[in-house]
């Protein structure tokens, strides 16, 4: 036990702000000496410190309060929340400052207005130092935080409807390209842009018949061709990679050209959604952590009439691994991907449309959690530094951090599984 002033002292404290904390019920004393001085037990200790830490990054008695009734042993986890909240409270207000600042600067050139219309809104953001890329931004985030306010204050404006509704037009796309930009930006840094390792790659590759060497093979959603290089490893023929985003097969081709593979592997700039290539092209299409932007029976659909008679279709896909997902882990695909299937599933899919099913199993763990989280969240760490004040920014890193949180949380549940099947002669 500690008596009151004992406590005060070790955390420079007066002794009047202990009894403040006592009278207002915030840190009560569980004890009284024999001379009825106050005592506190240790996890009173432990709260006045979670307090003492909470008063110093700003949160008011009645926030600590409500903070200490709800948050349980998970102290931590609400403070740091706080300090995001915090964050994000001060760069609203710097905004404001600087809105401040230009419209004071405005009155001494011009004197005070009533209304505010468009000029003088625009004027208002110049001389706040913002530049025309500056002001299409605020309405970007204007439009992605508040759509329908973001309406009615530019009507406020003097606006008219029209062009209101052009503008956040502009300001959507803006906002989505912006996100889009941003997850590339992360993923053109990764070695792997899905899970998935070299051993799992050669492991479902060893489980097809060996292929002779003018067999010719697409790799569809490649990104920077990790899966292409270890495939070039293991086979004497020609590779097409196809992605439809051009950093990442630049990225391959310079691979390709360090590695001295530039015989084998070919890139290809095409969405897999618009195929040019002619029926039976391919000897074996292989994909990992791609098809889902297709959707499964498309892919299955379309990709079957690219092979060869009896040629091979092998990839990746996310799986629900039990009959019964956890609710939480339910509700979060049911957004990101609703289609995912269990194994069962996707096996019944294939069979469906033309294909035997020659082997299946699931990635191991090391193939989400080395090869390609533990780089991701380095990759975030890195990308999140560079933007400290970029609610986007921070909202994308969120939404991915989001995504491996779960995936520690029930990898028992879903997780990606290889697909191996061989396309059917007589379709159905
Ligand atoms: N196979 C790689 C990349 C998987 S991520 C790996 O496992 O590491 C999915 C890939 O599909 C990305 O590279 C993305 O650019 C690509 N992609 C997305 N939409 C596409 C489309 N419509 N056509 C072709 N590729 C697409």
């Amino acid at each position: 036990m500690y008596r009151i002033t004992e406590l005060a002292n070790q955390f420079g404290l007066s002794r009047s702000t202990l009894l403040y904390y006592d009278r207002i019920g915030l840190l009560k004393p569980s004890g009284r000496s024999e001379s009825n001085y106050r005592c506190y037990s240790p996890s009173e200790k432990e709260r006045l410190e979670s307090i003492c830490s909470m008063r110093q990054a700003g949160v008011d008695i009645e926030g600590i309060r409500s903070i200490l009734q709800t948050a349980g042993d998970d102290t931590t986890e609400v403070l740091k929340r706080r300090l995001a909240e915090i964050g994000n409270e001060i760069s609203a207000l710097m905004t404001k400052q600087r809105l401040i600042a230009g419209m004071l600067k405005l009155q001494g050139e011009g004197g005070p207005r009533n209304t505010v219309d468009k000029d003088m809104f625009v004027s208002m953001l110049r001389a706040a130092g913002m530049d025309d890329n500056a002001m299409r931004k605020l309405h970007a985030e204007f439009e992605r935080k508040e759509p329908a306010a973001h309406h009615a204050f530019l009507l406020s404006l003097g606006i008219s409807e029209k062009e209101a509704l052009h503008i956040r037009k502009w300001s959507a796309d803006l906002g989505r390209n912006q996100i889009m930009d941003y997850f590339y930006e992360i993923y053109e840094a990764m070695p792997r842009q899905g899970p998935g390792s070299d051993k799992a790659t050669l492991k479902a590759l060893s489980m097809l018949p060996s292929f002779p060497p003018d067999t010719s093979v697409l790799d569809l959603g490649c990104g920077t061709g990790s899966q292409t290089v270890a495939l070039a490893g293991q086979l004497d023929c020609r590779i097409t990679a196809v992605d439809n985003h051009w950093p990442f097969l630049n990225k391959l081709q310079e691979t390709t050209k360090q590695k001295g593979l530039t015989d084998k592997i070919e890139v290809k700039e095409a969405s897999m959604l618009e195929l040019p290539f002619a029926p039976e092209s391919f000897d074996l299409i292989w994909s990992e952590g791609a098809l889902y932007i297709m959707g499964m029976e498309k892919a299955l659909q379309s990709l079957r009439p690219l092979l060869r008679p009896c040629g091979y279709l092998v990839y990746t896909e996310l799986t629900w691994f039990t009959e019964n997902p956890p609710e939480e882990a339910a509700e979060f695909w049911k957004q990101g991907y609703p289609a995912m299937l269990n194994v069962e599933g996707n096996l019944e899919l294939a069979r469906g449309n033309g294909f035997n099913v020659i082997g299946h199993f699931p990635l191991p763990v090391e193939a989400w959690a080395e090869e390609y989280y533990l780089p991701l969240k380095h990759t975030l760490a890195q990308f999140i530094k560079r933007r400290p004040d970029d609610s986007t920014a921070s909202e994308v890193v969120d939404q991915i951090n989001a995504e491996i949180d779960l995936f520690v949380k029930f990898q028992d549940s879903y997780g990606y599984c290889f697909y191996m099947l061989q396309k059917k002669e007589t379709a159905h």
